[in-house]
C-alpha cells in the first residue's frame, strides 16, 4: 500500500455557478514520490494541485500532508514549494535575490541564506548568472530560477502546474529529464500537473489520468500505457486504434461494426450483447499475407525510426500499424493486398465511447 504522505480524502470543489471541477478525488502518494496529474483541459487537475497548495478550499472532503489535516492550515504554513508556467519572478530583483526570496521573508540568517543560494544555483546549472536580471536570461534560464526558488527553503513537497509549458520542444526535453534527476537528487515529493502524456510518461513514478473532474486511473507509466482501463485513457495515453463493436461471449469474442469477428481481453464489466470499445496500440497490429482479416495497405509512412501503416479492411475499418524500421517486411508496400489480426492479449474490452453506444449512430 501508499504511504500516505499525501492524501487526497473524498476531496471536491465545486464552483460557484455550479462546476463540477472535481468530483470525489482519493488518491494516496507515497513520500519521495513523482506523481504527475494527466488530462486534458478543464478535467480538475489545477484545481486539484490548487487545493494542496491551500489556494483553494475543498467543498467537501479533506486533504491530510504527513498525517495533518491541511482543513485550516493557510498556504504560507503548508511549507510547500511551488513552480508554474509563468515564472512569477520578481523583475527588479537580481536572480540571486528572487531565489533568496523565500528564505529573506522567513527571516533566515544572511550567512544560511547565501549558502542556500548558491546551493540552488548550482543545482540548476545557473552558478554564475546570481547576478543578472530575470530580462537578462532566456525563457529556459528564467524556469530553472522558478525552480531553485521553489526548492530553495528544502520542502518536502513541491508543486508543479505547467512549468514546461512555455518552452520550446527541445528545451522542454531537456528540462523533463533535469527535473526528474533534481526530483532523484533531492528525494522531494513531487506533484506535477501537465496535458501532454509523453511528458508523463517520461517523467512521473505514477500517472493520474484525469477526465471531467474524476480520477480515470493511477498507475505506473507502464501500467497505464499497457492496461489502460477505460476507452478515455487508451486514447489519451499514447496512441491507440478504437473499434466499436458488441460483446458476442464470455471468453471476449468481440463482433466489430462492420462485421469483423476478433478476440479480445475483457476489460470493463460488459454483458454479454453489450457495446463496447476494442482497443490495441499499433505496435501490437499484426500484420501479415496468410492470416487474418483481409485488407489492403492504404498508406505508409516514414518516421526514421519507424514505419506507420494504415490498412483499409475488406470489412471497412482503417486499421494502423507501427513497425520498427528494420522489421519491415518488403511485402508492406503501398496498395498491396495484407491481412491484419492480434492476440486476444493484446486487445482490451472497454467502456464504449459515446459515440460507440448505439449500433444505430454507425450506419
Ligand atoms: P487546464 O489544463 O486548462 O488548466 P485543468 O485540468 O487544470 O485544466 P481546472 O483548471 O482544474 O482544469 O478546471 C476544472 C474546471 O473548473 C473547469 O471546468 C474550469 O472552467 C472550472 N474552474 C476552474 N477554476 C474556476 C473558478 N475559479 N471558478 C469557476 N470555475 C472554475
Amino acid at each position: 500500500m501508499t504511504e500516505r504522505f499525501v492524501a487526497f480524502d473524498g476531496v471536491t470543489k465545486t464552483f460557484a455557478g455550479g462546476v463540477h471541477a472535481v468530483r470525489d478525488l482519493n488518491l494516496d502518494i507515497a513520500r519521495g514520490e513523482f506523481v504527475t496529474f494527466l488530462g486534458p483541459s478543464g478535467s480538475g487537475k489545477t484545481t486539484s494541485l490548487m487545493m494542496l497548495a491551500g489556494f483553494e478550499t475543498p467543498t467537501a472532503g479533506s486533504i491530510l500532508l504527513d498525517g495533518r489535516s491541511l482543513d485550516r492550515l493557510p498556504p504560507y504554513h503548508r511549507g510547500i514549494g511551488m513552480v508554474f508556467q509563468s515564472y512569477a519572478l520578481f523583475p527588479h530583483m537580481t536572480v540571486a535575490e528572487n531565489i533568496a526570496f523565500p528564505l529573506t521573508v522567513r527571516r533566515r540568517p544572511r550567512a544560511e541564506i547565501e549558502d542556500a543560494v548558491r546551493q540552488a544555483l548550482d543545482l540548476v546549472q545557473l552558478t554564475a548568472m546570481g547576478g543578472r536580471r530575470p530580462a537578462q536570461l532566456s525563457g529556459g534560464q528564467q524556469q530553472r530560477v522558478a525552480l531553485a526558488r521553489a526548492l530553495v527553503f528544502k520542502p518536502p513537497l513541491v508543486l508543479m502546474d505547467e512549468p514546461l509549458g512555455a518552452l520550446d520542444r527541445q528545451l522542454r526535453e531537456h528540462m523533463q529529464i533535469e527535473i526528474k534527476h533534481i526530483h532523484a537528487r533531492l528525494g522531494v515529493t513531487l506533484v506535477y500537473v501537465t496535458h501532454d502524456q509523453g511528458e508523463a510518461l517520461t517523467m512521473s513514478d505514477r500517472i493520474a489520468i484525469f477526465r471531467d473532474g474524476s480520477l480515470q486511473q493511477v498507475g505506473l507509466p507502464g501500467e497505464v500505457y499497457e492496461r489502460p482501463l477505460t476507452s478515455f485513457v487508451a486514447q489519451f495515453v499514447g496512441e491507440s486504434n478504437q473499434f466499436a463493436g458488441t460483446l458476442r461471449d464470455v471468453t471476449g469474442l468481440v463482433e466489430l461494426d462492420g462485421g469483423w469477428r476478433m478476440p479480445a481481453t475483457i476489460v470493463h464489466p460488459l454483458a454479454i450483447g453489450a457495446r463496447t470499445t476494442v482497443s490495441v496500440r499499433p505496435e501490437r497490429i499484426r500484420l501479415s499475407r496468410d492470416d487474418g482479416a483481409a485488407g489492403a495497405v492504404q498508406e505508409l509512412i516514414y518516421h526514421g525510426d519507424h514505419l506507420r501503416v494504415v490498412v483499409r479492411t475488406d470489412h471497412g475499418h482503417a486499421v494502423f500499424a507501427k513497425l520498427l524500421a528494420g522489421a519491415v517486411p518488403a511485402w508492406v508496400r503501398d496498395g498491396a493486398a495484407i491481412r491484419v489480426s492480434w492476440d486476444a492479449a493484446d486487445a482490451r474490452a472497454l467502456d464504449a465511447l459515446p459515440n460507440h453506444t448505439t449500433e444505430e449512430k454507425l450506419q
